[in-house]
């Protein structure tokens, strides 16, 4: 399969788009706008929860699932002398801050450009004089010398501050940016949605489209709407680390690597029959597909999902991922277009009557 200019285009304007913890409004109505077309009901409800419904054959309710927000971070403190002291907004990196550029968007005056400023190396030669970014020594530095002028220029304690940097492709193989995690995720339930309609396939079931907010302060948006939609079947989307760049050790974190397909994984709330089945899929379409394990949770609103109501029978397909929660998160381009395959089929061919029980 191959994705069209529009397809795209969205793409890059979706990841481009700013959608930090609990302001994804943006990139929610923006996703809406393109999905649209393709679908014949949506709802959003008072956190930003957005879900997309195609109307099925029967009530049996069918979620795929990713997640909208962005890490970034909050204007905690402001000095008198200008500079801003931030506080993560989901797990952002300290290690990464310094010498990026961010913008700081202000409850009432638009965007605030800043850097992360940085201590020269002229002044760190010595171990003695070592410092290594924290949590508590990172701070924004705007060119506005003092409080007083960046209270008027409109900067408050808890504004949220995010990244510029922007989409590209990297030598025709991989997709770089900011928040692929779990932005792609969006994008790639999305073009399912879209292959579902312009091949005018008409499912047994009905099928909810849900891009949720809060994930990366611990999968709380799919919480709320898991207990709303109250679904019979969930497939989650999410990214994974890649553990074969240097210095992550794989006999600890497994043999995961970009290029060679989407991942299913096997811990507690993945159903493993679903999971079975996904995978049968991978070998009928000749998708390729990786193996993780997981103790306890998976860290993805697969767990959200798994454990609403009476349990709910939940799967998760994910994209691996290089450098994640960073400026320059790296992923295969035929890992998207595998994961978007993956899941097209998976429900195109899904038997509602398919026992998940087991025993
Ligand atoms: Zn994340």
């Amino acid at each position: 399969m191959n994705l069209d200019k529009n397809s795209l285009f969205f793409l890059e304007n979706y990841i481009n788009n700013f959608s930090p913890v609990s302001q994804e409004y943006k990139g929610q109505i923006l996703w809406l706008e393109y999905i649209k077309k393709y679908i014949d009901q949506h709802y959003s409800d008072y956190y930003g929860n957005t879900v997309a419904i195609i109307k099925g054959n029967s009530n049996f309710k069918f979620v795929i699932e990713a997640h909208a927000d962005e890490i970034s971070w909050y204007v905690n403190h402001i000095s008198d002398d200008g500079f801003i002291y931030v506080i993560p907004n989901g797990g952002s990196d300290c290690m990464i801050a310094p010498s990026k550029k961010v913008l700081i968007h202000t409850k009432e005056k638009g965007l605030i450009k800043g850097v992360f400023g940085w201590p020269a190396i002229h002044f760190r030669r010595s171990n003695k004089e070592k410092i290594i970014p924290s949590y508590e020594n990172i701070f924004i530095d705007t060119g506005f010398n003092n409080k007083k002028n960046l209270l008027k220029a409109g900067v408050s304690v808890g504004d949220i501050v995010t990244y510029e940097e922007n989409f590209s492709v990297l030598n025709n193989n991989y997709y770089v940016g900011r928040a692929f995690d779990n932005r792609i995720g969006g994008f790639i339930i999305a073009e399912v949605a879209k292959l579902l309609s312009l091949e005018k396939i008409t499912l047994p079931f009905d099928l909810y489209i849900v891009n949720s907010v809060q994930e990366e302060i611990g999968l709380k948006g799919a919480k709320m709407i898991a207990n709303k939609i109250n679904p019979d079947i969930a497939i989650i989307t999410d990214v994974t680390h890649d553990t074969t760049t240097p210095m992550i050790d794989q006999k600890r974190h497994g043999n995961i690597i970009c290029g060679k397909g989407p991942v299913l994984t096997f811990a507690p709330s993945i159903h493993n029959i679903l999971n079975k089945y996904i995978e049968n899929f991978s070998l009928k379409y000749k998708i390729p597909i990786q193996k993780q394990a997981c103790s306890y949770s998976t860290g993805t609103d697969t767990d959200s999902f798994a454990y609403t109501k009476n349990g709910i029978p939940s799967s998760l397909i994910s994209l691996p991922l290089r450098y994640m929660h960073t400026t320059v998160e790296m992923i295969h381009i035929s890992d998207v277009k595998n994961c978007i395959n993956l899941l097209f089929n998976v429900l195109k061919d899904f038997d509602i009557n398919f026992n998940l029980k087991y025993f």
